[in-house]
């Protein structure tokens, strides 16, 4: 039977940021029905997350995909910055238009503090 969600939110699995990322989506897709994927990295192994992402067009029809990166990802280790960041997110917004012109996307960079910033 078909069904039909709203949104992918694709995030970290840092258990640092899951109380901030709840609280946002509370907020931002509130009565909205939401896929989530929280993986190390959040979209770092893209091709993993794109998967994830056909999967949740495919089945359940999404109109939205949510990027959530943030600040001291361990899963970066060295190469964790800012800039590598909005770049990576950008990666995957740019990826995932190819495929799927008609998503919205929207990127995120999450600081520890909480703060959400817009990319
Ligand atoms: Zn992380």
């Amino acid at each position: 039977m078909a069904h039909k969600c709203d949104a992918i939110v694709v995030t970290c699995m840092d258990f640092r940021i899951q109380k901030y990322v709840q609280d946002w989506i509370s907020k931002n897709l509130a009565g909205k029905t939401y896929d989530l994927i929280g993986y190390a990295g959040a979209t770092k192994e893209l091709d993993l997350v794109m998967e994830q992402i056909s999967l949740s067009k495919d089945l359940h029809h999404i109109n939205q995909a949510v990027l959530i990166h943030h600040e001291d990802c361990g899963a970066y280790g060295a190469e964790d910055s800012y800039e590598r960041h909005v770049q990576d997110l950008n990666k995957a917004k740019n990826r995932i238009l190819a495929k799927y012109p008609d998503l919205q996307v929207d990127l995120y960079y999450l600081y520890l503090s909480g703060k959400f910033e817009k990319i």
